[in-house]
């Protein structure tokens, strides 16, 4: 058990904008006050973004499987509406103490359906400093400030099934996706909703309106360690996982953050650098990004992929040795992996060895006999 945050920090902490995320570039028009603004500032990703934006981004896939997709979608966006994630407070405040509240909220999450949940500080650092996606909600403004001050941060995981995840980028594993974040979109808005009943203000952050980056708040919070591909491993689900955050001024008792020996397991092993289609993952050292040490991902080689294909990509978490179903034989090696370090080594030789080259597995059979979309991506030149 560690008592510092597993986020390792090297220099001085910057707030990210949303806006500078790539999603969001690719919903610039060209030629509108916001794209001239926003190029203006960075004139360096104008040429790539132009590449991407030239894409054609449509869901890729049959479309009697595509039409179960946007169902998905569709619950996503309607929960993620502002006054959804976010509601007026009761005037009469409960008064519970620290550790009886967070005992009942993490309670109240695992019977909504939560796999995890941790809770820590909210560091500011991980709030957004803009609105970058807005998601056609009028209540949301692109560029506009964020202020959020919410002193804790609740971490919420649901796992993603590890056997469709192994489907590679097809309707079936993206539906599996979506269904998870519909899963969790529920979870935290009536999380939010419940604090704000007891008399505190709550926030919930959803794959559609996020104000906060889910990831370092869940390190903090003690629910894994950020791997070499830029998500969170856990030793329950490795990445096969999808995460929400509840923010609010509930007192709460925080959890400790935790070294499930990831950090030096992903130092040797770099199986998702060298299986991730465009090239997305670094296989050098951790350097410095936003005052953070970690290994640095091109989201613009990654979000090419999902424009290009027409599909998200997701080989880096299917191929990782830390995304087993959850069986005795797999708790075993990671909780070894964990204590042990060169157990970790043998872990990714072993799973070189059997599984060598990812392999897409055959979806359930509700879904049409996709075509192998990924093959026809082309990486950008020179990335990394
Ligand atoms: S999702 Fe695919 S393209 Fe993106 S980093 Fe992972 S393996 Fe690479
Ligand atoms: S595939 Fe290997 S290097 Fe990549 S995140 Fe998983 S354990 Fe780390």
């Amino acid at each position: 058990m560690l008592t510092e945050p597993r986020n390792k920090v090297v220099g001085e902490l910057e707030r990210f904008d949303e806006r500078d995320n790539v999603q969001a570039r690719n919903t610039l028009e060209p030629g509108s006050a916001d794209y001239m603004e926003f190029y203006a500032r960075h004139p360096e990703w104008e040429d790539r973004d132009a590449e991407t934006r030239e894409l054609s981004g449509r869901i890729a896939g049959h479309p009697l499987d595509v039409l179960f997709f946007r169902q998905l979608v569709g619950g996503v966006v309607q929960r993620g509406r502002e006054d959804q994630v976010n509601g007026p407070v009761a005037p009469q405040k409960f008064e519970l103490s620290p550790e009886r509240a967070s005992e009942k909220i993490k309670g109240f999450a695992r019977l909504l359906g939560a796999n995890l949940v941790r809770i820590g500080p909210l560091n500011p650092a991980f709030v957004y400093t803009h609105i970058g996606k807005t998601w056609h909600d009028p209540a949301r403004r692109y560029g506009a400030p964020i202020m959020l001050t919410h002193q804790h941060a609740i971490s919420i995981a649901v796992s993603i099934n590890p056997e469709l995840i192994k489907n590679g980028p097809v309707l079936s594993m993206a539906s599996e996706v979506m269904r998870v974040n519909n899963k969790l979109a529920m979870i935290s808005t009536t999380l939010a909703g419940y604090i704000r009943s007891l008399g505190y203000p709550a926030r919930a952050h959803i794959l559609s309106n996020y104000q906060v980056l889910c990831i370092p708040i869940a390190i903090e919070a003690g629910m894994g360690e950020l791997g070499r591909h830029g998500n969170m491993l856990t030793k329950e689900f490795g990445s096969s996982l999808k995460l929400t955050t509840v923010t609010t001024d509930l007192p709460l008792a925080h959890d400790r953050p935790v070294d499930i020996g990831a950090d030096e397991f992903c130092r040797d092993c770099k199986i998702c650098a060298e299986r991730c289609p465009s090239k997305a993952i670094s296989f050098g050292e951790k350097k410095a990004v936003h005052g953070v040490e970690k290994w640095a991902i091109s989201g613009s080689a990654c979000f090419k992929v999902s424009n290009e294909t027409g599909m998200d990509c997701g080989i880096c978490i299917a191929s990782c040795p830390w995304t087993k179903p959850r069986t005795a034989f797999h708790r075993m090696a990671t909780a070894l992996a964990a204590r042990k370090k060169k157990a970790g080594w043998w872990m990714s030789r072993a799973e070189k060895l059997i599984y060598g080259n990812f392999t897409p597995q055959p979806g359930p059979t509700c879904f049409e006999k996709p075509e192998p979309i990924w093959k026809k991506y082309r990486p950008f030149r020179n990335e990394h």
